[in-house]
């Protein structure tokens, strides 16, 4: 502890204030000794530094070039920087006519041994998906911050609530508890925009965290203290857009900076264009190009500044933070052929990082096409290891919610995982119930448990990493609207004064505590399910409303029985045989009751039974 605290103190010295220089900003910061990407690009901004010559004087970091675009006010140096830690600081001095005019010192750390080897998040975890401003407020001193646009207000839905960083720090043990072993948290970074900026997908200062959240150092401590705990951290990240309010906005360093349009034109949203056959130039040009909203400049990542401008500044965050994962925002939405570039560096610099892109889309055909190993028949080859699944998501809604028909109920789930071909690696896809963007899954299964514990049971034994969003395991729900500001309403007991505590299930239903008691059983036993992490999977074709799956390994079979009807069901076994091997008994996990395997077994009415076979 004395260690991390003494780390966070040097860490936070080498943050640089650049005073009354006439240089007010570079980025990246600082940059680290002994990275495989040792060429970085400094983006130098200040009024005029254009004309400004940069030299070094050091054995350990040379300048290989400078770049200067339209702007005066922005000058980006290439530098290389060895694999030993400078013996001396690096200083920059910067000439104006032959004269030094300004000179500052450039950090370059050395690299902490854990972030030499980071390791990704994989089937074996399970997802806690937070969005911050909505979960604890951990410090009631940061809800406003001064001159920020935007001032907290708890009774606006689509207003800041004031949840942050410390919040989650102070709840870690509680996700631990719940039996998670990662957390995706909404993007943190500042968003200094006038209204709605809660969600955090306004980037205002690609550096930053917003201040109403905590700051990088508070950031960086939350992040070792959920490692000690045993939870990995995966970070959001949005390249295809910033917020109209970030600070680059008033002053382009090159007019294709931005993908900017003679009148403002929105993305279509038609997601298919990047695979079309017949799209016209236009279509293809309006999805990529066009913005996210009005208030989401289109960034333009062709431009080669930008484009290694985002890519220094993924590879700073997970060194900075020591990260398992980032989650990408959506994917297909900047230039395709750069986001191979942007995964191909992530991966160079981190092999066993894993990082799981958005496609917002219902079709496998569709999402498997920007996996990592998939031959597309245009040739575009992805580097993305993960993807968030997408059809299973709201296939599983279906099956739970329509009648059972020829292709409809359990049979449309069957046939969307059937469709695990066009996958070149199904086992690393990202499975859930719901995020941040839909409603819950309580209220997409209409409020009905049994179907909420068969959605879950799903998605938590079968293929794929699982993830679910906060607030599921106490029957979090949106009644009657689809706001996102009611989907991501307040965690029960994040707030200083609240009624009711889903912490410490002061106030709850007994609903609602039983699905939590209910959910930590299922998520601890997965903890120890080799066969849901890495077995085999067998399924069979859905029959009388019944959905039957196995999941097996070498020390391991497990038997996934989903009964939509709503009495119990006496399911005969002979249809199952070629998966049984002299096994006579089951261990249910949720009640640990043991029982005999003979032609038949009964199974409860709309739930999930699953069983240890052995
Ligand atoms: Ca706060």
């Amino acid at each position: 502890m004395i260690f991390r605290l003494l780390l966070i103190v040097l860490l936070c010295s080498t943050q640089v204030s650049y005073g009354q220089s006439r240089i007010e900003r570079i980025e990246p910061p600082n940059w680290w000794a002994g990275m495989e990407t040792d060429t970085i690009q400094l983006l130098v901004y200040g009024d005029n530094v254009a004309s400004l010559t940069p030299i070094i004087k050091n054995k350990s970091v040379k300048i290989l070039g400078t770049t200067v675009l339209e702007s005066p006010n922005y000058l980006f140096i290439d530098i290389k920087v060895d694999g030993q830690l400078p013996k001396r600081k690096v200083k920059i001095n910067f000439l104006e006519n032959k004269r030094k005019v300004e000179s500052i010192t450039y950090p370059i750390l050395a690299r902490q041994d854990n972030r030499k080897n980071l390791e990704g998040f994989d089937n074996s975890d399970a997802i806690y998906l937070i969005t911050p401003d909505r979960f604890a407020n951990g410090d009631a001193t940061n809800d406003y911050i001064s001159p920020m646009l935007e001032k907290p207000d708890r009774e606006n839905i689509g207003g800041r609530h004031g949840g942050d960083i410390q919040g989650i720090q102070n709840n870690l043990d509680y996700i631990v508890d719940l039996g998670f072993s990662a957390i995706w948290l909404n993007p943190l970074l500042e968003n200094d925009m006038e209204t709605y900026s809660y969600h955090g997908y306004s980037t205002t200062d690609f550096y930053k965290v917003d201040p109403r959240f905590g700051s990088n150092e508070a950031y960086l401590e939350m992040t070792e203290e959920a490692r000690d705990k045993g939870l990995k951290l995966i970070m959001d990240m949005i390249v295809n857009h910033c917020g109209l309010e970030h600070w680059w906005m008033t002053d382009y360093p090159s007019p294709d900076w931005i993908n900017e349009w003679d009148e403002y034109t929105q993305t279509n949203h038609r997601k298919t264009v990047l695979q079309d056959p017949y799209v016209s130039e236009l279509d293809k040009k309006t999805f990529t190009d066009g913005w996210f909203v009005p208030t989401m400049p289109d960034l333009n990542q062709r431009n080669e500044q930008m484009a290694t401008y985002l890519i220094q500044n993924s590879i700073w965050w997970v060194e900075y933070l020591g990260l398992a994962g980032i989650r990408m925002d959506t994917y297909p939405y900047p230039d395709m052929y750069f986001m191979t570039d942007w995964t191909k560096a992530m991966m160079k610099e981190y092999p066993d990082l894993n990082i799981v892109g958005e496609e917002w889309f219902g079709e496998p055909a569709i999402v498997s096409y920007w996996q990592k190993g998939k031959k597309n028949p245009n040739g575009y080859a992805s580097e993305l290891k993960s993807l968030m699944d997408f059809p299973i998501q709201s296939t599983l809604v279906k099956a739970l919610t329509e009648e059972e028909g020829w292709s409809t109920g359990w049979m449309a789930l069957y046939e969307v995982l059937a469709q695990d071909f066009l996958y070149a690696d199904p086992q690393n896809l990202v499975v859930f119930p719901d995020n941040h963007d839909m409603s819950r899954i309580f209220t997409q299964v209409e409020e009905d448990y049994g179907k909420f514990q068969q959605a879950l049971t799903y998605i938590l034994t079968t293929r794929g990493i699982p993830q679910i969003y906060y607030g599921t395991e106490i029957l979090m729900k949106n009644p009657g609207t689809e706001d996102h500001g009611i989907i991501r309403s307040d965690f029960p007991g994040g707030w200083k004064g609240d009624k009711t505590n889903g912490f410490t299930n002061k106030g709850l239903s007994e609903e609602a505590i039983a699905a939590k008691t209910w959910l930590t059983i299922l998520l601890e036993w997965r903890k120890t399910a080799s066969a849901v992490h890495t077995g085999k999977l067998t399924h069979f074709l859905p029959n009388e409303g019944v959905y039957v799956y196995f999941r097996y390994d070498d020390d391991q079979k497990i038997m996934v029985v989903l009964n939509k009807n709503t009495e119990d069901y006496i399911l005969d076994l002979k249809r199952f045989a070629e998966m049984f091997d002299g096994e006579t008994k089951g261990k249910n996990v949720f009640t640990q009751e043991e029982i005999l395997l003979g032609k038949s077994i009964t199974v409860g009415g709309n739930g999930a039974t699953v069983l240890e076979i052995f």
